[in-house]
Formats: C-alpha cells, structure tokens, sequence
C-alpha cells in the first residue's frame, strides 16, 4: 500500500487556496451618479474616510470643485485636499508619478466625474485591471440637456458596479427630481455648451455683465414643461450662491 499526499485527493480542477496568492483580489470600478445636490461630494468623502480608516492609501482627484481650489468639498461643509485634474491629464501617469515619489495609492476617489474624457475613464479601468487600483467616481448623470455627460457615459459603460445616490432630490411639487435645468436670467434653457458652469462652480463675481446662470432639479414633467416653480426662491430652488 502507497502512502498518498493529501494534496492527491483534491480534485485538479479546483485551484488549491495557496493560488490566490498568484491572482491578488480584484479590484473594482465603482461609480456613483445623481442629479445635483444628491450628495455626491459628501459620499466621496466618507469613502475616503472609511478606506483611509483600514489603513489604505487613497489619492482624491476633482476638476473645478464648488471651492475654485483643489479639494473636494460638499455643501455639508465637509472638505479634503485633492488634485486637480483636466481633460487631458493621463491619470495612469498621475499614479504612477505617485509611486514613483514613494506613495502608495491603493485607491482612487474621482469627484465631478461627469468631466472625465472617456479615455481617462478607460485609464482607470486599466489601473483597476492592470495595477489593482480601486477607483470610486462620483459624477452628475445628465447635463441640462438631460442627456448624459460623455464622462458618465463611459462611467456606466464599463464600471464594475454602478450606483444610482439614493439621497432624494425633490422638484418644487414634491416629486422626485432627477433633470438638472439651466437656468439663464430666469429662464430654462435647452441649448448651449454642455459645461458652462459646473454643478460646483463658484457664482461669476456681483456686478459682472455676465447673464446669471443657476441650476434647478426638476422632477421630468416639470423638466418638459420647463416649468421653474410658482415663486423664483420656492423650494427646491438650487441658487449657486
Ligand atoms: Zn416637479
């Protein structure tokens, strides 16, 4: 009688547990999305908070934050130094540069992620497959025509997990709002450069020729109507200033 090793009973086709040394735990692309003044900015910070909390290393990017600096910061008054980005900015380079310089970098927090070029969103794609990156994006679904940014389009193309932010945007009636409109002197309008200002930008200074351009959220019907509300500062209004 033959003395077998243990190892000899288990079946080949199930890799032994040691293997998952040889194929580290995946990481993931996971990306958040929602009208303005969902909450986005204050989720990407406390997902920051609780990956830095397991002892990770995170680097924040955002492009044209609401503070006109670069940092991450959310209308609850919540606020994180961050780097700024634009649309030509290789953000494989940017992490690599990092690592380069001795940081790690074990994720990724990308606020205003609407304003990605949808290559850069392949990039972080990469890093997640190639370099075991986790990239967490928070963006706006639609722009004012209520058609979807180029960045969140590729966002939701090809991100592992895509989360619609659950906190609730409601319209003047009461309805869920989930349209962003622009607004120009007072009225909706349907054309016209899709950034103008960011949903985070700060207000052009007082006394300025420019035409006063706001955003409200509106619930779809009111969308299509165009309709604003009953009074100029009603509920639901989202003044930039
Ligand atoms: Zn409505």
């Amino acid at each position: 009688m033959t003395q077998r090793e243990p190892e000899d009973h288990v079946p080949t086709s199930v890799p032994a547990a040691g293997d998952r040394r040889r194929f580290p735990a995946p990481a993931h692309l996971v990306f958040f999305h929602g009208p303005m003044d969902c909450g986005k900015s204050t989720l990407a910070l406390q997902v920051d908070h609780n990956q830095s909390r397991q002892g990770r290393h995170g680097l924040l990017l955002t492009q044209g934050d609401r503070s006109g600096a670069p940092r991450i910061s959310s209308r609850v008054g919540l606020s994180q130094d961050a780097v700024e980005i634009d649309g030509g900015t290789d953000l494989r380079l940017l992490v690599r540069g990092r690592w380069a310089d001795g940081h790690r970098v074990d994720y990724l927090i990308v606020d205003e992620a609407q304003f990605l070029d949808p290559g850069q969103v392949d990039q972080l794609a990469e890093l997640v497959d190639e370099s075991h990156v986790d990239v967490y994006a928070f963006g706006l679904t639609t722009d004012f025509r209520a058609r979807l940014f180029p960045g969140t389009q590729r966002l939701l193309e090809v991100a592992d997990t895509v989360e619609r932010v659950q906190v609730q945007v409601l319209c003047w009636c009461g309805l869920p709002a989930r349209l962003n409109a622009r607004v120009v002197d007072g009225v909706m309008v349907r054309e016209g450069a899709t950034v103008v200002v960011a949903d985070t930008a700060p207000p052009p200074p007082l006394g300025t020729a420019e035409p006063e351009v706001r955003y409200q959220v509106l619930c779809r019907r009111h969308y299509v109507r165009g309709e604003l509300g009953p009074t100029a500062a009603g509920p639901g209004q989202l003044a930039l200033s």
